[in-house]
Parts: C-alpha cells; structure tokens; sequence
C-alpha cells in the first residue's frame, strides 16, 4: 500500500491566485492577498491517537509508523514533495456583526493530493502552529477538541451529511495552555493536530473579506478559481455562472441545515467564517447533539445569553449567513443584484422542501402535506418538548410502531426515551398522537417491514453524543487511544445495529447531564 509521502501534492491554490508577499508570522492586516505562505511549527514527541481508515481508504494510503516520516507530516515536523503549505485570509460576521480579518489562525494546508478516482483534496493541519492571522492566540489546539472534531466529521460523513473529512489525529506530546471555563485559572492541557481533508476549505468569510475591502479584483479571481475547480459544470466564468454559483450554494446550504436538522446536530458557532462555500459541515468547535429535543439548546456557552445558534435557529441563521454571502456577489456582479435578492428570498420555501423530505422520510410518511400533516408534525414537536425526550431514541423507536394492532398503551421506546416521568396528562395526548400516526403511515406504507427498513436508514441508532465523546477523550489524555477507535467504528455504521454496542444506544445518563464537555462547550479549544 502507498503511504501519505507517494501522494503526488498539487498547489491549485497557490498557483491561481495572488499570495502575501510577507512570510512574517507576526500578527497583521494582510491586503491584496488570498494567502500567506508558512511552515508548521515543529512538535517534539508526535503519536497518532485516531486514523480513518476509510478515508485513508479513498487515498489508497496506510496508517503512519510510531516515528515515521509520514507522522512526521501529520504532526506538522516534516513536509511531503509538492507541499506549499499556506494559511488562508479570510473575515467573517461573528454572532452576527462584522468581525474583519480572521484568517486561518491555527490552520495550515499543506497541498491537494488525488484520491484513486483521480479527484483532488486539500489537506489541512489544524493545531500546527502560529500564522499570521493567528492574532494573541498560540495556533495550536488541545487534545479534547481535536478528538470531537476527528470523531464528529467522520460519523457525519458515514450519517449521510455533507461535510469536510479528517484523516487523523495525532498527540503533539506537549502542553498548551487554556483558560477552559473563562475563569482567569489557565492550565496546561495536551496539544494535538487533526489532519483535515476537504475538496476545499473555502468559506463565505474569504468572499465577504475582499468585497469588505473593495479587493473586487481578487474577490473576481477567488470567484474565477471556486467556479472553475469546484462547480465546473456551471460554465465559464460571469455574470450568469456567478450568479449560478450563488444559486448553488443556497441550494447546497439547504441540504445541509436539514441534514443537521434530521440527525439532531447542532454547530454551535455558525459564523460565516465557519461557512462552506460548497455546503459541507466545516469547523467543528463547540457543536453538541441533541439529547431531549429542545429546539432553544445551544451547546456553546458563548452563545448561552442570545441562544443565536440553537438547534431550532440553524434554518433562520443560514439564510442570514446567505445574505451576508450575496453582499459579496453584489460587489461582483452589481447588475445581478435584483436576482441575487430573488435566490434569497425563494431560500425559506427551498430550505422547506429539504426538510420537508427529510421530516416525512424520519416519520415513515411519503410526503407531509396539508394541514392534517402539519397538524400531526406539530403536535409531535409539542410533545417531544412537553417531557424531556430523547430526539435518537424517539425516532429510531418509531419505526417498531406496529400497525396492525390499536394498542390501547404507549410503546416501551417512549420509555426509554425519557428523561422524567412525563405529566400524566401527557399520557391520553401521546396515545391519541400514535393512532392518529398508525392511521397515517397506513396509509402511505402499509408494509411494516418496508416501512421500518426505510425509517431506519434516515433515524440512527448510534450519534457522537457529546458525553460519548468525552468518555474517550478522558482515556485518550490518560494515554489510552482504545476509546477513539471504538467511536470511530461504531459511526461508521450509524444506522446498523451492532452486537455488543448497546449501552451506545442508551439515553444520555445523568452524571453528564451538566458536566462540562457533556452538557455544554466553551469555544476553548
Ligand atoms: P473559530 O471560532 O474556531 O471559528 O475561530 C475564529 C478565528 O479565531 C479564526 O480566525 C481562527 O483561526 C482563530 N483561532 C481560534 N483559535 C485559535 C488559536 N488557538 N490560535 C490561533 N488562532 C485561533
Ligand atoms: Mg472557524
């Protein structure tokens, strides 16, 4: 098998577009350019905690050897043949106001290699050292969040949602230091590098950043550059295929806010610098999982005051997100405005029918129409909320359902899905609900077998619970990596029962409940 150092590394990005004539690493504005060129910050005892075979898979490529060269590029110490390592600039609106240059701070790509269909991938070291968009902050990245964001982008990939992969994790064997409850008490805490793969890693931050600047010449290039690599079909570049590109992006961004909708995942720092611009899941940082479906839960304490980015603000903030995006195309193509204005206000009914798929698929119903359906959603949703319920368990139980009897009592799933002991008057509520539904899903499917196996390719059983990750993080710092592989391949199955796994299947406990890490995140990372 081929290692990571035979991978033959391209620069695209390098190649086609102006960088930063300075490669000082210092903090600064950097003007006219898309890039700044920098080599990762060597680290002295690098170990590999987590590797995805199955991307690894894609490359042809096989786990690095303790101490080899390939290692040695996963940690940052080494560069392959062709790499031209580089930090992107970008800006980008943060929790809603326009935040200026940010930059990949702690981010470095180091190239693009094919994959065995031939199809080029960027490569990118999170973690690997200062940058010069790095501002009063070190470039580096902690164990815990290296593992969520390792751990999460793969069980993503493998639960159907658009999003950027990562190859592995690796221990730097040094310390950084981080003040994790924002309480002027910073400790030392081990340091770590994901390796994240992604066709790119362009954002709407690194549009928005040159058309704040009137840089509308590198803005048209960047454009040139996304619509030529990355939706070639769309045609040569102007007027028309930018505003197609817009079209594309809003319709890509949809699909994913109903993914994360569907499986109950939350981002928890939808910045648009944390924006794809090819509507994949980027940047994975204080995110959570629903446990009791809460549309208000945010898992970011950041966000604790405004809940800006909660569960059931996803839809509405990604439009909002779009808009800032379309400014950007205003600057470009300033007679489209009108229809960049159309492709926005028609997002609302796109982003609907998305959901709307994806919510009959999870409820077993061909198609939720009228106003009976609505009703019968709705209800559902009140219900759900009225008794903490677990969002995984409910929807993956629903498929047990059985038609053919008019059960007079409620199914055990209900049960386990419980956080408390529902209101008892909750109880005649669900048993009308659930005939009401028996009715329903009768009449689409009447099939129980077919029925079940459909829902049960849209609701998984098995989802990175945010106390989940914590358990295998808490091995990991204690030097036992057993956990993070257990995690990674029961994901790579979400939607499959698997033997021995059942306490992954279970309600989150009760000790997680307000544990930090398990309840909710700092942006500390
Ligand atoms: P995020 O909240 O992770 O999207 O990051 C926002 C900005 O802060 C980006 O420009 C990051 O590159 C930068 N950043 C976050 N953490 C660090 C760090 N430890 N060192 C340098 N830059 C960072
Ligand atoms: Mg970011």
């Amino acid at each position: 098998m081929k290692s990571l150092l035979d991978l033959p590394f391209h620069r695209r990005f390098v190649d086609a577009l102006p960088g930063d004539p300075s490669t000082i690493v210092a903090p600064r504005q950097v003007h006219g350019a898309a890039y700044s060129k920098v080599t990762p910050s060597p680290v002295s005892a690098p170990s590999l905690v987590g590797w995805s075979s199955a991307l690894a898979g894609n490359f042809g490529i096989a786990a690095p050897k303790a101490a080899s060269a390939e290692l040695g590029v996963l940690a940052g110490n080494k560069l392959a043949p062709g790499m031209e390592p580089y930090a992107a600039c970008y800006g980008g609106h943060q929790f809603g106001n326009w935040a200026g240059q940010l930059g990949d701070g702690r981010a470095i790509t180091l190239g693009e290699a094919p994959d065995v269909t031939g199809a080029l991938w960027e490569f990118q070291l999170k973690g690997a050292g200062p940058t010069p968009y790095s501002r009063r902050a070190d470039g580096r990245a902690v164990l815990r969040s290296s593992i969520r964001e390792f751990v999460c982008s793969e069980a993503m990939f493998h639960l159907g949602v658009p999003t950027t992969r990562a190859l592995s994790v690796v221990a730097t064997g040094e310390e950084v230091m981080r003040d994790m409850f924002y309480d002027g008490n910073p400790a030392g805490e081990p340091g770590a590098i994901v390796c994240r793969v992604s066709p790119t890693f362009l954002r709407f931050g690194n549009f928005e950043l040159f058309a704040s600047r009137g840089e509308r010449e590198l803005l048209r290039q960047l454009a040139d550059y996304t619509l030529l690599n990355f939706y070639p079909k769309l045609g040569v570049p102007g007027p028309e295929s930018y505003l197609a590109m817009f079209r594309e992006i809003c319709a890509r961004t949809a699909v994913m806010v109903a993914h994360w909708m569907r499986v109950g995942f939350v981002h928890g720092v939808m910045n648009t610098d944390n924006m794809s611009i090819l509507g994949l899941t980027i940047d994975y940082g204080p995110y959570g999982w629903l446990d009791d479906f809460d549309p208000s839960w945010t898992p970011n304490t950041t966000d604790l005051p405004g809940r800006r980015y909660c569960y059931g603000r996803q839809p509405s903030i990604s439009v909002w997100n779009l808009a800032q995006l379309a400014r950007s195309f205003a600057a470009l193509i300033p007679e489209q405005v009108p229809a960049l204005q159309e492709i926005i206000d028609d997002y609302g009914r796109l982003y609907e029918e998305e959901s709307g798929k994806m919510m009959s698929a999870k409820l077993g119903i061909a198609r939720l129409s009228g106003a009976e359906d609505g009703a019968l959603f709705q209800e559902l949703s009140e219900l759900l909320q009225s008794a903490e319920t677990d969002m995984t368990i409910f929807f993956r139980g629903l498929s047990s359902v059985s038609l053919q009897e008019s059960n007079p009592s409620l199914p055990s799933f209900l049960n386990e899905a419980l956080y408390a002991p529902p209101p008892a008057e909750l109880e005649s509520r669900w048993l009308a609900w659930f005939s009401r539904y028996q009715m329903r899903v009768r009449q689409d499917e009447p099939d129980e077998e077919v029925r079940r196996r459909a829902m049960n390719l849209v609701n998984p059983l098995y989802v990175p619970r945010n106390y989940l990750l914590q358990e295998a993080i808490e091995k990991a710092e204690k030097g036992d990596t057993s956990g993070v592989a257990e995690l990674l391949d029961l994901f790579s199955r979400p939607y499959t029962e698997q033997e021995g796994k059942e306490r992954f299947t279970a309600r989150r406990p009760d000790w997680a409940r307000d544990k930090p890490g398990c309840s909710t995140l700092s942006c500390s990372s």
